[in-house]
């Protein structure tokens, strides 16, 4: 199949077009290059630009006929979402139905869509399913429930069929070793723990131990990149056999707290990483797990990657590269 990926030069797009390209498709990649590299998006055709350009889409879906579009190009920071709420709604919500508009113009029917565990908001329970109530925090939150609106809406009135995937937290890296976590700057847990390991940062802040856990420290659910890309074939084949659409939580139902995740770097770094507490973060909820039985059962979804260790272990071979040099060399290159 020919598929867009939208923000395929960044971090879980990138991953997701280097999994597509070896299952044997074609992949286009649409990126606008803000916070994605150019490097990360060579398993895939890149064309630079952004779904702002409705002019680019239109040439771009009308030259060439999409088996269907997968989305991860959103901004994605909660702290910046607070401050810049407008730049939020425009990319993540206008310009999401500026894609949709294409799409329908030009008979292009399937959309995976990239979602989050913030359209929860605080966890009314734990672990959290698909019932959760929807009750998100902060505007990044809020623009993940519209567009997942949305698209149900498009699917009644225009017959899209789609799929949203809400990610708990993404982490790890490419077993082989090409792709991995790139931010620039980095605010996620597991990197920012091996760039301490590494020597690239002082020290690692834990924001706030007084959390209602029994470390005090906050619980999410790690889940590894590509289990998640898995999903996400998973949920184009689900959408080819022509059933309605909905959306999906990710995780690996365990959570582990700021702390073990800590100790789980130094076992497998080997290095001492220290650590500073620090006051809380705001927005950040005590714990969030996924229930994931609905992916597992009706996705056939199991996360090969599910031990904390191992998504580690190939975060810190990433980290690695970084260190010395930056983006590295594919073994082979896929795509064009
Ligand atoms: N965290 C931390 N120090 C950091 C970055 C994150 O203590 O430098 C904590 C953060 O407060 C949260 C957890 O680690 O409880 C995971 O944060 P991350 O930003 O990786 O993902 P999020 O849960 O916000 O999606």
């Amino acid at each position: 199949m020919r598929i867009l990926v939208v923000g395929g030069a960044g971090y879980i797009g990138s991953h997701m077009v280097k999994r597509l390209a070896q299952d044997g498709h074609e992949v286009v990649v649409l990126d606008d290059l803000s916070t994605g590299h150019r490097e990360a998006a060579r398993f895939g055709e890149l064309v630079e630009g952004d779904l702002g350009d409705s002019a680019l889409l239109d040439r771009l879906l009308g030259q060439r006929r999409f088996a269907a579009v997968m989305h991860f190009g959103a901004y994605s920071q909660v702290g910046e979402s607070l401050r810049r709420p407008a730049a939020y709604y425009r990319n993540n919500v206008l310009h999401t139905l500026n894609l949709l508009d294409a799409m329908r113009a030009h008979g292009v029917e399937r959309l995976v869509f990239a979602s989050t565990a913030a359209i929860f908001g605080e966890p009314v329970y734990i672990p959290m399913d698909e019932t959760h109530p929807l009750l998100p925090i902060n505007p990044y939150g809020r623009s993940k429930r519209m567009v997942e609106e949305m698209l149900a809406d498009c699917e009644q009135a225009y017959g899209l069929q789609w799929a949203a995937l809400r990610y708990f937290n993404a982490a790890g890296a490419d077993p082989e070793g090409d792709l991995g976590e790139w931010h620039d700057p980095e605010t996620h847990l597991i990197p920012i723990i091996l760039q301490v390991a590494s020597g690239r940062r002082p020290e690692v802040q834990v924001f706030g131990d007084d959390y209602d856990t029994p470390d005090g420290t906050c619980i999410r659910d790690y889940v590894h990149v590509t289990d998640l890309c898995d999903a996400h074939a998973r949920a184009l084949d689900y959408l080819r056999s022509g059933r309605p659409g909905r959306a999906w939580n990710l995780g690996n139902g365990a959570g582990f707290s700021v702390r073990e995740v800590i100790d789980a770097a130094r076992r497998v770094t080997g290095r001492e990483i220290p650590l500073r507490v620090m006051p809380r973060r705001s927005g950040d909820p005590a714990r969030l797990v996924a229930d994931s039985a609905a992916a597992r059962q009706e996705l056939g979804w199991r996360p090969r990657f599910a031990d904390l260790e191992t998504i580690i272990t190939h975060a810190w071979r990433w980290e690695w590269r970084m260190k010395n040099g930056g983006p590295p060399l594919a073994k082979e290159l896929l795509g064009r």
